[in-house]
């Protein structure tokens, strides 16, 4: 008996929402659910490995698409795990809130570009939808007799129960609405699993109707020959990262990052290596042009999809990155490791820490090829404003790449214009005397405050350059920084800020003047801040105003970080 079910709240909104807005581009739907048979057939792919029964009585994995012009229905089929009734209870009516909250603040009124994000959000299934007026999906899991059925009209319920289905696998059955009709016909399905599952390792097969040229005496009224037709590959189906970089073209590389990461749009570089010898691996790595909307939060996953000779493994293997570069998608192949091995297992392998340092080079290696490409400037900004500030994290979290990692950041700086960071460490390095031994920083909460802070002044007034932080990150990036080229890197707020090799004699002198002239002063403020201050002392490090307040040494905290402290109850 088939029960009626509540949609989740979130569900019932997204659904009203993809009805309402997301109507313009509604081709997503097909790549939303070759994607998901796709990732079905490579579960099965996988749970085969270690119990080899389940794909026994039909071992060719594929996924078919068939339209039905009498019955108005398109199904997306698979033969891969499959569903029991609880999963798809579960996966068919239920969704992360995190994802939708996100999907929706994201959407930007551009419909073409936001029924692209979808499948990013975890609820490509849902776009069935924005085609079909109603949604049938009979499945069998892998290894079960018994089948089980799930339909909705894409409203408030949706139904499930037992059903009869003869062979493993899901079937997706769209009952197309009337204006989605284009999608019964063949050339436009075939454009359209070309364009977005081309790069689906796993064959996508089309029926294709034949009409057969009608004898007289043809009398047969047999209803198999009404219809006949056969099923014709589509895609390429062949694995991009195991063909010679050489042989691949540019759009190749852009249509898979799209494929592999659901984005809609192109990435800024991408880094493919073949490495043979005793620890064989290839990888393909892409660097997004933008920052996922939960960069920053704990239960995003990351990583690399694994593949182990080209057998899909896991999705997000975190353990080939370093923390730091969450960021970087793509995928790891590799011999190196057991076909059955386990996230535990990966953690445990001394081949996963080699692979992770050489991934982690690799991906070093492909952002400074961006950042040193004269061509690719555009590109090398976009980098800075996403990832910028999660890179800085390197700094303290990878010491053994931490010049590497310093070469890639980029900082605003009394020499440059505006708050975009631009300036790199080699060029501060290059534009100061020889001299000068330091690489000058000032901390402050925005960049706003860095700019018209009177700890600048001195600075100022001897052409030396400042670098302007006012990242949050910053502070503890430069608590684990100690040089830079064999520059020491000294804040501007230091008190015995040792400007004094670029000072000339003649200004030397002046403040030796300027010292005995005002003991009397001095002793005066002393006297009256005793208790709150060390002490009180002329310096010559402000041009404009009459006093500031510094820190006893530069091992000594910065107002910033004592603030940060205070306000956490320090
Ligand atoms: P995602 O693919 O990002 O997880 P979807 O909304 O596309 O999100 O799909 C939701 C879930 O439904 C999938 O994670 C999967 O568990 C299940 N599912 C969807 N289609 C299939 C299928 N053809 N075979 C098996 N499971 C499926
Ligand atoms: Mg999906």
């Amino acid at each position: 008996m088939a029960e009626v079910h509540g949609f989740q709240t979130e569900v019932a909104k997204l659904l009203r929402l993809l009805a309402q807005s997301l109507y313009s581009n509604p081709e997503v739907f097909l790549r939303e659910l070759v994607s998901n048979a796709s990732d079905a057939v490579d579960k099965l792919r996988f749970a085969s490995i270690t119990d080899p029964e389940l794909t026994k009585n039909d071992p060719v994995l594929r996924i078919r698409v068939k339209a039905d012009k009498a019955a108005k229905t398109l199904t997306i089929s698979d033969n891969g795990i499959g569903m029991s009734l609880a999963e798809m209870n579960e996966n068919l009516g239920t969704i992360a809130k995190s994802g939708t909250e996100a999907f929706m603040a994201k959407l930007s009124g551009d419909e073409k570009k936001d029924a692209q994000l979808i499948g990013q959000f975890g609820v490509g299934f849902y776009s069935a939808f924005i085609v079909a007026d109603k949604v049938t999906v009979l499945s069998r899991r892998a290894g079960d007799d018994a089948a089980s059925m799930w339909e909705s009209e894409g409203a408030g319920t949706f139904e499930s129960g037992p059903a009869e289905k003869a062979t493993r696998g899901t079937d997706v059955i769209l009952h197309l609405k009337d204006d989605a009709l284009n999608f019964l016909d063949r050339w436009t399905l075939e454009d359209t699993i070309t364009k977005y599952s081309d790069h689906i390792a796993t064959p996508v097969e089309l029926w294709v109707e034949s009409t057969p040229a009608k004898k007289d005496d043809d009398k047969t009224d047999d209803v198999e020959d009404a219809v006949v037709g056969e099923w014709k590959q589509v895609n390429d189906a062949k694995a991009l990262w195991t063909m010679s970089p050489r042989e691949v073209k540019d759009d190749e590389y852009k249509a898979f990052y799209r494929h592999l990461t659901h984005a809609w749009n192109d990435p800024l570089a991408w880094a493919h290596n073949r490495v043979e010898g005793e620890l064989e691996y290839t990888t393909l790595l892409y660097l997004p042009s933008e920052a996922p909307f939960d960069l920053y939060s704990r239960e995003k996953q990351n990583g690399l999809k694994l593949f182990v000779e080209r057998v899909f493994i896991m999705e997000d293997a975190a353990q080939f990155l370093p923390n730091y570069l969450r960021f970087v998608k793509g995928l790891i192949d590799t011999n190196a490791l057991p076909l059955n091995v386990s996230r535990e297992l990966l953690q445990a392998s001394p081949v996963t820490t080699k692979l992770k340092k050489a991934v982690t080079k690799r991906a070093l290696d492909m952002i400074a090829k961006l950042a040193n490409d004269e061509e690719k400037k555009d590109a090398w900004r976009t980098f800075t404003a996403q990832f910028g500030r999660v890179l800085k994290e390197g700094v303290v979290e990878d010491p053994t790449n931490q010049t590497a990692i310093l070469k890639l950041l980029r900082f605003s700086s009394t020499a440059a214009d505006g708050a975009e960071p631009t300036v790199s460490l080699a060029d501060y390095v290059k534009r100061s005397p020889e001299k000068q031994k330091a690489i000058y920083y000032l901390i402050a909460g925005t960049h706003e405050a860095a700019v018209t802070s009177p700890y600048l002044e001195v600075f100022k007034k001897k052409g030396v350059e400042v670098l302007l932080l006012s990242d949050r990150i910053d502070e503890w990036m430069i608590s684990g920084l100690t040089e830079f080229e064999g520059r020491k890197f000294i804040s501007a707020t230091a008190s015995d800020l040792e400007l004094g090799e670029l000072a000339d004699a003649e200004e030397k002198a002046a403040e030796e003047a300027a010292k005995t002239a005002s003991t009397g002063l001095v002793e005066r403020i002393r006297t009256a801040l005793s208790g709150k201050i060390e002490g009180v002392r002329v310096s010559n490090r402000l041009v404009e105003s009459a006093a500031c307040v510094v820190g006893e040494n530069d091992q000594m905290m910065t107002p910033q970080l004592r603030r940060m402290l205070e306000a956490a109850g320090q």
